[in-house]
């Protein structure tokens, strides 16, 4: 679930494992852990909280001498966060080390199992059973043992090893949870994520479920769980370590935002050419296309609500009906599914753990699945038939910014380009959103100008201590509140709702009391009437409304208390400018209340877990 990295070369391992912990540290943790060799002796030291805590504990990893090691940041799943609890976890002979990412299913039976041969066992933790079973697999030769633990070990897992009996050598296991290999230059490393190791290489070797790798300085070697060496290509990373760090803002997420011009034309520049939409590899099949009476769009939290603007623009377009699907629900539904539905999967970091299930599980009913993936050569990106990356950049604040709009662009695309070629949108109207997606960018960035900026901050400082913030609209306006919902939530602590405004007078009216703050999103000209029926309605009983509309937009301001503008757009693609106007609103509420925006408590940044 969290932060692993593993290094090995001729540098001191301590604070370039140091340094990999800090930048994982947004995918949020509890505690965290070193553990070097040196002369043959394995030595940890761990600490519970903040990483500054472990880098004061070991001066900055100065204090550990040795050139091999592996680092954990722990975000607990079984155990409270507590120094025998994190990782790393050792041998009861001391002479392995391991670090995990994951769950063990079956720990508990193989614990009673360890336990029961002389084992003793300090913490509660699930992991500790991995570094007990490699040393009682042990005969000798380590790669003939990890290919036993791979074999008793259930549920998910990168784990990366070191051994006192080969203190040159550095080793990782995976099953469901990521672990790339990083090469350097008479140097190389492990990690759950990319950003980790990216400072010192850009080129990477992935590994996959049930493999081991066994690397030294200078060499790497993959084994597949027969024993038999595996040959793998490296590829190379596109990701700037400058837009892995701060950069002069105060949070990751402010930054986030702001990248968002330069996110967008990534999405979108490669694949526009002229009036063509190439879509990587992606060619739609017209007989295919043909045969698809539905499309399924399946995602967790943010990319569950970009699936439904999605849905909207596909169905409007494509013709075919759409249906959103919770992954963690439809996992457990029995879906109605099969060679006629398209299945499209959304994930930012493509290793979503409930999503991966809903792929796999589509997949094994003979539907097609196309996957809406920012992190390359993920699992989800790697299991699917056909991905379109977003090519977002590292996004490290938890609560997503340009990885939402950018998958919202990204199922754009595909919807144009359906459209097309089924013939169901005609040249004109093609065109024009062709135009009105490039002209994108700028708009995002005409946004985010001082004067727009300081308005929202204005609203945040009036209302930052409500406890209880409405979301209202309709059609893909009610799609792009349901994100501005969660952003609030999830940042600011505040309880925020979202509600199709049609469905107000239907019970929802009944929560507005005087100064309940409700936020309209009115930006589609069809429907202005009958939201300003609605906004009067809230205004009737007492509440307080902001309306998020159209600079064209003049009414709206007569019968709003206060105004939020977005620049002129195509109706149908207006949510990617009303997102960013909404996250600006979550952070400046959230910095007024002084919460910890880039890791929101309770949550992790790739939820790897079911
Ligand atoms: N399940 C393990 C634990 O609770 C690993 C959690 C993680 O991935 O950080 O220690």
């Amino acid at each position: 679930m969290c932060g692993i990295i593993g290094y090995i070369g001729n540098k001191k391992a301590g604070p370039i494992l140091l340094d990999g912990l800090k930048k994982l540290e947004y995918r949020g943790y509890d505690s965290s852990g070193i553990a070097v060799i040196d002369g043959g002796v394995i030595s940890v030291i761990k600490s519970v909280g903040m990483i500054e805590a472990l880098d004061e504990k070991c001066s900055g990893g100065e204090l550990l001498n040795g050139t091999v090691g592996i680092g954990h940041t722990r975000w607990a799943t079984h155990g409270a966060p507590s120094d025998v609890n994190s990782h790393p976890h050792l041998s009861s002979d001391k002479r392995f080390a391991i670090v995990h990412n994951g769950i063990i299913e079956n720990f508990e039976s193989l614990r009673t199992e360890l336990k029961s041969l002389g084992y003793k066992f300090v913490g509660e933790t699930d992991s500790e059973v991995i570094a007990k079973l490699i040393q009682h697999l042990y005969n000798g030769n380590i790669i003939s043992a990890l290919r036993a633990v791979i074999d008793r070990l259930e549920g998910s897992y990168a784990v990366g090893i070191i051994s006192a009996d080969k203190p040159d050598t550095l080793y990782a296991i995976r099953k469901d949870n990521p672990l790339v290999v990083g090469l350097g230059n008479g140097e190389n490393f492990i990690a759950s994520d990319y950003t980790a190791a990216l400072e010192h290489t850009k080129r990477f070797v992935l590994l996959d479920d049930k493999e081991i790798a066994e690397i030294t300085a200078t060499s790497t070697k993959f084994y597949d769980i027969n024993g038999k060496l595996v040959k793998k290509t490296p590829y190379t990373i596109e990701w700037n370590i400058e837009e892995a760090q701060k950069g002069g803002y105060n949070h990751f997420m402010l930054k986030e935002i702001y990248e968002q011009p330069k996110a967008l034309t990534r999405t979108l520049r490669p694949r526009i050419s002229g009036d063509e939409i190439k879509l990587d590899k992606i060619e739609f099949d017209a007989e295919h296309l043909s045969s698809v009476e539905r499309i399924d769009i399946i995602g967790c939290g943010s990319a569950y609500h970009a699936g439904i603007v999605g849905r909207s623009f596909i169905e409007k377009h494509c013709r075919i009906p759409v249906n959103n699907f919770l992954a963690s629900e439809y996992i457990y539904s029995d879906p109605i599914t099969g060679p006629k539905t398209l299945t499209i999967i959304i994930s930012q970091s493509g290793e979503t753990a409930d999503t991966l299930a809903a792929l796999k599980l589509a997949h094994s009913r003979g539907s097609k699945t196309l996957a809406v993936v920012n992190v390359v050569q993920s699992a989800i990106a790697r299991a699917a038939d056909d991905v379109l990356y977003t090519h977002a950049g590292p996004e490290i604040a938890v609560a997503t910014t340009k990885g939402y709009t950018t998958q919202i662009v990204a199922l754009y695309l595909i919807g144009l380009k359906m459209a097309l070629k089924k013939g169901t949108i005609t040249t004109k109207r093609y065109k024009e959103l062709i135009r009105g997606l490039t002209k994108l960018p700028d708009k995002v960035e005409d946004m985010l100008l001082e004067t727009e900026v300081e308005k929202i901050k204005e609203y945040a400082e009036k209302f930052y201590n409500h406890k209880c913030v409405f979301f209202m609209g309709r059609g893909t306006d009610y799609a792009a509140s349901l994100e501005g919902a969660l952003k609030l939530k999830e940042i600011s602590y505040i309880h925020a709702e979202a509600y199709a405004a049609g469905e107000l007078k239907h019970g929802t009216i009944s929560l507005i009391e005087d100064d309940t703050l409700t936020l309209a999103l009115v930006t589609q000209e069809k429907l202005y009437h009958k939201m300003e029926s609605n906004i009067k309605a809230v205004k009737a009983r007492g509440g307080t409304v902001i309306a998020l509309a159209s600079r064209a937009n003049s009414k709206i301001k007569s019968c709003s208390d206060l105004l939020l503008t977005i620049p002129e757009c195509d109706d149908d693609i207006s949510p990617v400018l009303t997102a960013v106007q909404l996250q600006l609103f979550a952070y400046y509420v959230a910095l007024k209340r002084g919460c910890e925006i880039d890791k929101p408590r309770n949550l992790a940044k790739s939820v790897t877990v079911e």
